[in-house]
């Protein structure tokens, strides 16, 4: 910022974000809490840099800001755009994430700020004071893609070997930080799910599949790869399952399904886990690489934990091991193991 004052501010670029092609931009800033505020003062724009300061309620109901704020000001003629940071509590940490332009617009710079900075900015646009910024942003994609794969590995199913109980994390995460909370966690558990029942020496009756997902961060590309080449088989996958929400003191699950029988044996497994008080069955369909299955008609299923501080840390540079509890990761991995395992075994395949 070089009006009304000078200030560093902290930014990360978003996913798919141009830069600014080797050139430094400055422009004076409109801020905007929301698009019905954009579309009033879409006369002020052109040659603008736009802020979003949204009131942030949930990552689901705001995520659509970082999304496609950038595509909703170039409408307008902004030259670039800066959005509010997807947190509910901050020390100064720009998150960055997933964004993409719309077809037909002008691709400009997609810049996350913090919710500090979106604060100061709010508080100068209110005083009317003009505000100025310069950008410069080596952001670009590069042209030719890279290859990268899924990690699959199987306990073999000894009575039912084409049904599968499925679960799963994703292995890539952003640049910054070290992905740990997102997405490191949850597909370590899903590995060792494997390596627990293995080093127990049991044998499952169904198969017991971990997947560890790539491309997830920049648009679930490993997960719908996989269900495109296996779409014929995906009636013998009797759930989905993944922890990709943090892996705080497990509460649960979540359960997609509106089977009575799926639900009563589901609860009757997590009443097991109650020498760790997680036990709480919840029904939700929300999930991130099993959406696709679940768009397959399969039912899906997610580690549920007292994740109330997930989106402190969500995609940025403090997603460390520090966030992860020794404690907590070993109870996560004991229901993720148990409940996959009983799922595995049931006499009577849990309907869909
Ligand atoms: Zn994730």
């Amino acid at each position: 910022m070089v009006k009304p004052r000078d200030k560093k501010l902290n930014i990360l670029g978003l996913g798919y974000s141009e830069g600014t092609n080797g050139q430094t931009i400055e422009a004076p800033v409109v801020v905007v809490r929301n698009f019905t505020e954009l579309e009033q003062k879409s006369r002020l724009i052109p040659g603008k840099i736009v802020v979003y300061n949204f009131h942030f309620e949930s990552y689901g109901k705001q995520a659509i800001y970082r999304h496609s704020g950038a595509s909703r000001a170039a409408k307008f003629g902004a030259i670039a755009a800066m959005i509010r940071s997807l947190t509910p509590f901050s020390i100064d940490s720009p998150h960055t994430g997933m964004q993409s332009y719309d077809v037909n617009v002008t691709r400009i710079p997609a810049i996350s700020i913090t919710t500090e900075d979106a604060d100061l900015f709010q508080r100068f646009a209110d005083r009317n004071e003009e505000i100025i910024v310069r950008i410069y942003s080596e952001n670009h994609n590069e042209k030719e893609k890279g290859i990268s794969r899924n990690t699959v590995s199987d306990a073999h199913g000894e009575k039912y070997p084409n049904e599968i109980v499925l679960v799963s994390g994703h292995l890539d995460s952003w640049d910054v930080g070290q992905g740990a909370l997102d997405d490191g966690a949850g597909a370590f558990i899903s590995w060792r799910a494997l390596s627990v029942i293995k080093k127990l020496g049991l044998r499952p009756k169904r198969t017991l599949r971990s997947i560890l997902w790539t491309g997830e961060e920049f648009g679930l590309i490993g997960v719908y790869d996989y269900v495109k080449k296996h779409r014929n088989e995906l009636n013998n996958y009797v759930v989905a399952m993944e922890s990709d929400i943090g892996t705080f003191t497990p509460r649960g699950i979540t359960y997609s399904g509106n089977n009575t029988t799926s639900q009563c044996t589901l609860w009757e497994i997590l009443q097991l886990m109650s020498p760790i008080n997680a036990t709480t069955l919840t029904i939700s369909d929300e999930g991130s690489d099993i959406q696709a299955f679940y768009e397959n008609g399969v039912s899906i299923s997610s580690l549920d934990t007292a994740n109330d501080k997930y989106f402190y840390f969500h995609h940025t540079q403090g997603d460390t091991m520090t966030v992860e509890n020794s404690d907590d990761l070993d109870k996560c991995q004991a229901l993720w193991t148990s409940v996959s395992y009983a799922l595995a075994m049931l006499d009577d395949r849990l309907p869909r």
